[in-house]
């Protein structure tokens, strides 16, 4: 598995037969993600050849984005819109399919690179599929890492996979990486904007409303991960992926709140030089070097201007006011199946936030109560499988779910 680029890969590329385009697959083609990656390819159409978009139920998406790419063949998750898929696609020469089972089989299918895109634990079964095929994968899935983390590298080592992340931090520490020895690593740190309650007292937060939390300062992104960049809960579940993605030691990972989001990774070397990775706020710049990698493409991204930017600030993030960072280190630092545990809990918690169930400092609560309770049960174990991690997932969201009842 590459997962470290060889400092060799990352500076000579390899070569590349440019009669021959890249074969590819979107698993997550009509999320925010899988929308900005297309942009990328039809960019530059003559580079790529697209084979398979799967979306989940969105068909007149999908529809069109299968036609736009010229893909032979689409797949979206609910099996009921099987037929309104087929009516969209038909005289294209698309070919058609719906469910679980097809997602999955599309996954399997041999191709060169293949984003995995399908957010939550929803997308973890067409990743492990794409990556028991080998070739390029480009994870935006954070589950992959947080709740099956030990047997999905495994199967990459196994099945010789690269993964490419495509989560900003990640991103950064993968090309900083570039520049050095893995055993010359002293740190790598993840840094976080703080989000919207980053000078916020403890006690606002106890009364924040959903529209606070909300309004992310720096980045545009779905609700569920805006909010947990507003507990820091993101950032928790960003150190279980590096921890996973880089093979380092909790104890060699580290947090920075960084309020500008310009630098969103670091590697500290033993010799005391450090390597950041700095980046404008446009996921399109961290999916073109998945595209691209071990090559840079050209893209119509917007540039970085520093003067512009002016000031970059740094802080040491407050674990009194955002515990969630603490929770999701301790569930690194203790393993087995507490980091999945901590995701499903998690997953509950923002929902019963949203829904305007709970109160912000109840979400945290929520996970905290919930993995105790799992500790109690027996059910911190490590899933021996990507499929057991699943039904773990399971449990910890039915056992979150009791909690909540019951709190
Ligand atoms: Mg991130």
């Amino acid at each position: 598995v590459t997962v470290l680029p060889t400092r060799e890969a990352a500076v000579v590329p390899a070569p590349r037969a440019d009669t021959a385009p890249r074969s590819m697959t979107l698993l997550g083609a009509t999320g925010s993600v899988g929308r900005s990656t297309v942009d990328l390819l039809l960019a530059d159409p003559a580079r790529y050849r697209v084979e398979t978009v799967v979306g989940g139920r969105d068909v007149a998406a999908l529809a069109r984005t299968a036609v736009t790419l010229g893909a032979r063949f689409a797949v979206l998750a609910d099996p009921e819109s099987y037929a309104a898929l087929s009516d969209a696609l038909a005289g294209t020469g698309v070919e058609v399919a719906a469910g679980a089972d097809a997602v999955v089989e599309a996954a399997s299918r041999p191709v060169d690179w293949t984003l995995a895109a399908i957010s939550g634990t929803a997308g973890l079964p067409s990743a492990l599929a794409a990556i028991r095929r080998g070739g390029h994968l480009a994870i935006a899935n954070k589950e992959c890492f947080v709740c099956a983390g030990v047997p999905f590298m495994r199967e990459a080592a196994r099945h010789g996979a690269t993964i490419l992340p495509v989560d900003s931090e990640h991103n950064a520490v993968f090309q900083a990486l570039a520049g050095g020895r893995r055993q010359d690593v002293e740190k790598v740190v993840l840094t976080a904007s703080g989000g919207p309650f980053r000078n916020w007292s403890r006690a606002q937060m106890e009364t924040a409303g959903i529209a606070d939390a909300l309004r992310h300062p720096t980045w545009s992104m779905g609700r569920k991960i805006t909010i947990d960049s507003a507990t820091l809960m993101n950032k928790g579940l960003e150190l279980i992926e590096a921890h996973h993605l880089f093979g380092l030691p909790p104890a060699q990972l580290d947090v920075l709140v960084h309020p500008q989001s310009v630098v969103h990774g670091l590697v500290h070397w033993r010799d005391g030089s450090v390597l950041a990775g700095l980046a404008a706020t446009d996921m399109r710049i961290l999916i073109s070097y998945c595209l691209g990698w071990p090559e840079r493409i050209e893209t119509q991204c917007a540039k970085l201007d520093l003067a512009k930017v002016g000031t970059l600030s740094f802080e040491t993030p407050d674990f009194e006011r955002f515990p969630a960072l603490r929770i999701a280190r301790d569930a690194l630092e203790v393993g087995g199946g507490s980091p999945a545990v901590l995701n499903a809990a998690n997953e509950i918690a923002v929902e019963a936030f949203l829904q305007g169930r709970i109160g912000f400092m109840e979400i945290v609560n929520l996970v905290e109560s919930t993995l105790i309770q799992a500790d109690r049960l027996g059910m911190l174990r490590t899933p021996a499988s990507v499929e057991d991690a699943m039904v773990l997932d399971r449990e910890a969201r039915a056992l979150a779910g009791r909690q909540l009842a019951s709190a």
